[in-house]
């Protein structure tokens, strides 16, 4: 069962590779090929190259464990014809070890060398049709008295294309029908075989054919749908990717402000703290509230309330470099800022710069009593991680100091440094 999943996985895989190549845009394309594709064994020229490629890595090994079961087989017989045509042994050696079965070799050699499909399909199809010529030119060497002695041979030269050697319809097709048609041709105007033994081996060869190239067409045709189907499996994991990739962006993004939201800072702050910790490197965080920011309701409206956020929050996001820092709406109208390797400085510096631009963009503020326009209180800590401190302290510091900028006035950076840190914060865990 495990065996299987990992071979499921392997093929999904392969696809997705496939996939990267093939430029197709939408499903409808390959849906499209279930109908002629299918039965005419011809896919869109663009889905046909992708096709033999799957068709090659698929079948890559089989075709070759088929030639070098062909070559044993071809050569075994060597030893037949020592037994059956003394006399003949050298000429039938020649065709056998000197023609047909290097022609076996190169084209073993080929499929390491060449990764064009069609074109390794073409040679084995030649050697095959080499394999079968050579038998009846043995035939034809054998004269009339024992020439029917060989003539099996071609049945399984027949069988061998529609089988084993994995070669595609058209493929097999061509090389059963060749040597169907070149036999009786040999036989006819060379040898003259009598007419009933001749007839007898056509429609023994004939039958041969058309029982094979039903099955190698069903077998073809399995294979394409099996092709058309993975590739829809590929293209629907692909979907379900980009959706989850987009749902999970969508889970980490506050609504109304557009910057990150609370889980998104919970999981941020994680990571960045177990990572100040294993560096041993400050990390800083600023809390920030609006001040009176229910008289900004009470009197404007929770509409121009939003709108208010909105720019707040952007005016916040000028300031953080966007690839370290993280700005988050923790609450209603309260924003943190997550600054790793960061020192208490130069959050201040930050925090600072932030309040003056909210101030400086001036939007009017009827109900603050400290201001004509909004403003915020900023609490800013700082820590480098121990091992006896919990991330939540850093939190609770940052809470300490945007209160402590509350209670002296609004509109300013407090902060709370190591000095003002008690025990209640260090944990014995
Ligand atoms: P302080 O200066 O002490 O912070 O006074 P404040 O009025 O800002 O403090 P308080 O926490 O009492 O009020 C916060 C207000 O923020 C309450 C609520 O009306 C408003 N608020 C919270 N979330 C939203 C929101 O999503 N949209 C709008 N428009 N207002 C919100
Ligand atoms: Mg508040
Ligand atoms: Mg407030």
């Amino acid at each position: 069962m495990e065996n299987r999943d990992r071979e499921g996985q392997e093929a999904l895989k392969e696809f997705e590779g496939l996939f990267e190549v093939v430029a197709v845009r939408d499903e409808a394309q390959i849906v499209r090929e279930f109908g002629r594709g299918l039965t005419f064994l011809k896919f869109s020229p663009i889905l046909e190259r992708a096709f033999q490629n799957y068709y090659l890595s698929k079948y890559a090994w089989q075709s070759r464990i088929a030639i070098i079961m062909g070559i044993l087989l071809y050569a075994s017989f060597g030893l037949l014809d020592a037994i059956v045509f003394p006399d003949l042994k050298s000429y039938f050696w020649f065709i056998r070890f000197g023609v047909v079965i290097p022609l076996g070799f190169l084209f073993l050699f080929f499929t390491f060398k060449v990764h064009d499909e069609a074109k390794i399909e073409l040679l084995h199809s030649f050697v095959v049709i080499a394999g079968g010529l050579g038998i009846v030119a043995m035939i034809y060497l054998a004269s009339t008295g024992k020439s029917y002695l060989y003539y099996p041979g071609l049945m399984l030269v027949i069988f061998y294309a529609f089988t084993l050697s994995a070669l595609r319809f058209y493929y097999a097709s061509a090389v059963a029908l060749t040597i169907t048609f070149t036999y009786p041709f040999v036989d006819l105007f060379i040898l003259n075989t009598p007419k009933d033994q001749l007839l007898t081996n056509m429609f023994f060869l004939g039958s041969a054919t058309i029982l094979g190239m039903p099955v190698s067409y069903l077998l073809e045709r399995h294979s394409r749908r099996d092709f058309l189907l993975t590739m829809l499996l590929a293209f629907e994991k692909r979907r379900t990717e980009e959706l989850n990739v987009k749902l999970k962006d969508m889970s980490y993004i506050d609504g109304l402000t557009g910057v990150a939201n609370r889980l998104r800072f919970e999981e941020f702050f994680r990571k960045e703290w177990a990572r100040a910790k294993r560096a041993k490197r400050p990390i800083s965080l600023l809390m920030l509230d609006i001040d009176f920011f229910k008289n900004y309701n009470d009197l404007l409206g929770h509409l121009e309330g939003d709108e208010c956020l909105q720019m707040v929050a952007g005016a916040i996001g000028k300031h953080i470099r966007s690839d370290i820092d993280l700005v988050a709406r923790y609450g209603g109208e309260e924003f943190v800022v997550v600054l790793p390797e960061t020192n208490l400085r130069d959050a201040l510096k930050v925090a600072e710069r932030i309040r003056k631009d909210i101030e400086n963009l001036a939007i009017a503020h009827p109900g603050s009593k400290v201001s004509k326009f909004v403003t915020v209180s900023i609490g800013v800590a700082c820590l480098v991680p121990t091992n006896n401190l919990k991330k939540e302290a850093l939190i609770r510091m940052a809470d300490k100091a945007l209160y402590r900028a509350k209670e002296k006035g609004r509109n300013r950076v407090e902060y709370y440094s190591s000095e003002d840190f008690n025990s209640k914060f260090t944990t014995s865990g």
